[in-house]
């Protein structure tokens, strides 16, 4: 199957037999270190994927800065065009591109796929915008002038990114970079290196056939240095980083201290609260989704949950039951009927086992999972964990771990008496990702969306703190960055933004009345 999937994406049927390049600008090489992409289900070698280089990186910032200049000439409808060929292509690749994505990162097939199809829609919403992208006008208080925000092309976009989205994340910064006339210089994440070759390979196809520079949509495969080298970098216009709190927090630094712009979309622990008065069976299927999905690794995963006290026990009794069936459905990611795959990296199982110990230590009851997950003999050499539940006193005050993002399909449960008790422990974490609230009163639904409410970047109400619609800016609040992608106005962070007077008249005409005759 796999062999089959990579010959159609233009990778080597057997990518394991010869070195993959991980560099494009126009043409593929690279010269640094290579370096292995593992399949988490099974531990089996995908590719040896040649990373790199700094020289590589130099000839990438100065091809990607070349192919800016021609772009940013091309009229943004024009450009539009091109974009829509690249959804076109996208789609066309669709389940192939997708199936990357589960052996490489480890998502089960529809995730897999629906990263996919998160591109193509963002795409869409690009081209859109192709035809739509300006300012606005301002009255001018002095006679026969104009005032009018002209949105030019920025330059040079560069885009780090995690490992739980290698292909989507890139998307949403790929689409809004190249409709407002930007070239963009991709560093994934270095286990995902194939995913991103795959996707690249996919562009670079449209790009070329329109005789246009490939270094618009460049690729670095690499690590923390060749990531290093965009972020300290001033031809690096805007530094898009998707990542940890803690690599975050340097990266906004070293970018601030050169004076750049950066787009930080970091950590979550977003919490979700069930009111008495909420529809149960639309609760807990939503819950479910949003903890154990991807295997606990989204950054909107769910990872604490408040219940009343008045539905807790039964709230929790059928959350429990809804875990214990999902053990038979953990396994291969591309199997049909696969709910839970692999966590992506053993250092991610590793996390995950010294967390168990830790809540075991400070006093949390683990009311599912807490182990190694068995799976099928094939897959003992991947990287299985068992979902889990943790039962915590107090509304988890006080309980260190409650206030960490852990990345792994642990959920903490506790429980509150007040909606306004419930915002409480919602705000009082240090990231600001998702949250979500069950309830069918309107006012508790408004309340949670207004002032008094949600801090967190997304809300939502009787609906999952994962699995957001492209239409809507993405991003988070407090240490989760404050960053926005993907819909609503973050394609203005990828413009180079001017507030233009135009004076028609032929006299001077100072504005607040100053008076200066020479
Ligand atoms: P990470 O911080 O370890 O790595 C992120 C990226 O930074 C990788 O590409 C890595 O190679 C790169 N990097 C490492 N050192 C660097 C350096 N010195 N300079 C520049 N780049 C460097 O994060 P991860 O483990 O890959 O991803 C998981 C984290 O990402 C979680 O915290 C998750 O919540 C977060 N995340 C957030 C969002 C969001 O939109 N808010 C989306 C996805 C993931």
């Amino acid at each position: 199957h796999a062999q089959g999937v990579f010959q159609r994406l233009g990778l080597s049927p057997d990518p394991t037999s010869s070195e993959t390049p991980g560099v494009y600008h126009g043409s593929w090489g690279g010269r640094g270190a290579l370096v292995d992409s593992i399949n988490p289900a099974n531990g089996e070698l995908l590719a040896r994927v040649r990373q790199a280089s700094a020289e590589d990186t130099e000839d990438t910032l100065v091809a990607a800065r070349e192919a800016y200049k021609q772009w940013r000439t091309v009229p943004a409808p024009r450009r539009g065009l091109v974009l829509q060929d690249i959804g076109r292509a996208l789609e066309e690749k669709r389940d192939d591109l997708g199936a990357v994505v589960s052996l490489e990162m480890g998502k089960i097939k529809s995730e897999g796929r629906g990263e996919v199809q998160e591109i193509i829609d963002i795409v869409g919403y690009a081209v859109g915008l192709s035809r739509s992208i300006g300012g606005s006008v301002f009255p001018s208080e002095r006679p026969n002038h104009f005032i009018t925000e002209v949105a030019n092309p920025l330059g040079v976009v560069g885009v780090i990114s995690a490992f739980n989205f290698p292909t989507a994340v890139y998307g949403w910064n790929l689409s809004l970079s190249l409709v407002n006339g930007n070239a963009t210089i991709w560093k994934p994440a270095p286990t995902t290196s194939l995913c991103a070759i795959a996707t690249t390979k996919i562009i670079a196809s449209v790009l070329e056939s329109h005789k246009l520079p490939g270094a618009l949509s460049a690729l670095v495969c690499g690590g923390g240095e060749v990531g290093q080298a965009l972020v300290d970098d001033k031809r690096v216009d805007l530094l898009s980083f998707t990542g940890s709190e803690a690599r975050g927090k340097i990266v906004g630094q070293q970018v601030q201290a050169r004076f750049g712009k950066s787009l930080l979309e970091l950590g979550g622990n977003n919490a979700a609260i069930v009111l008495p008065d909420a529809n149960m069976a639309l609760a807990l299927p939503s819950i479910a989704f949003a903890a154990l999905g991807t295997a606990g690794q989204r950054c909107t995963t769910t990872r604490r949950l408040f219940l009343h006290s008045s539905i807790a026990d039964s709230f929790l009794a059928s959350l429990v039951a809804a875990y214990k069936s999902t053990a038979s459905r953990i396994g291969d990611p591309l199997a049909e009927g696969t709910l839970i795959g692999p966590v992506h990296a053993q250092d991610g199982v590793n996390r995950y086992l010294a967390a168990i110990e830790q809540i075991k230590k400070d006093g949390g009851e683990i009311l599912v999972g807490g182990k190694r997950a068995e799976v099928d003999a094939a897959l003992s050499k991947g990287n299985w964990v068992e979902p889990t539940i943790v039962k915590v006193a107090n509304g988890g005050r006080g309980f260190k771990m409650m206030q960490e993002e852990t990345f792994a399909p642990i959920l903490y449960v506790s429980t509150f008496e007040t909606l306004e008790e419930a915002i409480e422990l919602n705000n009082g974490v240090a990231q600001g990702l998702s949250s979500a609230l069950f309830t069918q009163d309107l006012s508790n639904a408004l309340k949670w969306i207004g002032p008094e409410g949600s801090d967190t970047g997304i809300v939502n109400v009787n609906g999952s703190t994962s699995g957001a619609e492209i239409g809507a800016p993405f991003g988070g609040n407090k240490s989760t960055g404050w960053g926005r992608e993907s819909g609503g106005d973050a394609w203005k962070q990828y413009a180079r933004w001017a507030s233009c007077t135009l004076n028609w008249s032929n006299e001077v005409a100072l504005a607040q009345g100053v008076n200066f005759s020479v």
